[in-house]
């Protein structure tokens, strides 16, 4: 029976009166005031707003890295109160580890699960390889380019079999093609049911990246972040967008 308590049973994640500030008390000249916002099952919202206006701030809450100063974040029916299992996180400059391996970095991705170092090793494996980083495992960072390293930074968010992936402007730092080139892969695993993921939020600056990725697009007010609007995509679903069929209507 489903729980009347539970508002929708295919809600991921609700963020429900989040407040944030950085001052000392934390409570005035806050960066984010009153955002409220859901994602269900199965949709991928894009979040869209001005430099400054708290968009990472928010993304580092959902993530547990950080704690609101006032209201709350459920995730799948959970107070959220820390870093969730099935919650991971794509930095737009990587957060790689400089000192450590391709290997090492995604397995680094494995361990506050407490997952034993051969089944962590495997997994990171086979994560490296789903991505198109085979061969590379044993490379540092500073060895690859901007899209590899990025590729580095998804094999560490996907080793977890995250159900949320949060995205904070993911390709902003890469040229054109390969972000293009990154983003179709991305469609492309999921689609192809390879992943567990179940909702994306994504930040990002580029509309048309917004409009290509998301089914929503939330706008985040500055001084303070709240969000201000949605916009609905009225389209199919992304990950139906690279089957040649919606293509030929689109082209
Ligand atoms: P966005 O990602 O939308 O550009 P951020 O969330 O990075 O915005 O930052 C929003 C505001 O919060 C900025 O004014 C920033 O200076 C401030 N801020 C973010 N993190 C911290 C921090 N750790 N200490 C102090 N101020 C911070
Ligand atoms: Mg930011």
């Amino acid at each position: 029976m489903q729980n009347p308590e539970n508002a929708a049973a295919n809600e991921i994640l609700c963020v429900k009166h989040v407040r944030r500030g950085f001052n000392k008390s934390q409570d005035e000249l806050l960066v984010l005031d009153d955002v409220n916002l859901t994602l269900s099952e199965n949709e991928i919202v894009g979040l869209l707003g001005r430099s400054g206006s708290g968009k990472s701030t928010l993304l580092r809450i959902i993530a547990g890295l950080i704690k609101p100063t006032g209201g709350t974040v459920t995730y799948r029916g959970e107070s959220l109160q820390g870093p969730a299992e099935g919650v991971a996180m794509v930095f737009q400059t990587f957060a790689l580890f400089p000192w450590l391996t391709v290997l090492q970095n995604v397995e680094a991705g494995l361990e506050a699960l407490g997952v034993n170092p051969q089944e962590r090793r495997k997994r990171a494996l086979a994560a490296i390889d789903l991505i198109g980083l085979d061969g590379f495992e044993n490379a540092y960072p500073r060895e690859l380019s901007g899209g590899m390293r990025q590729r580095v930074g998804f094999a560490r968010a996907l080793v977890v079999d995250p159900t949320l992936l949060l995205m904070d402007e993911p390709f902003s730092a890469l040229d054109v093609l390969t972000a293009e080139t990154l983003r179709t892969d991305l469609l492309d695993l999921w689609n192809e049911g390879q992943l567990k993921i179940k909702s994306v939020l994504i930040v990002t600056h580029n509309i048309e990246e917004a409009v290509f990725m998301c089914d929503r697009i939330l706008v985040l007010s500055s001084n303070p972040g709240r969000v201000v609007a949605e916009i609905k995509v009225p389209f199919a679903h992304p990950r139906n967008r690279l089957d040649p069929a919606f293509r030929r209507l689109v082209d």
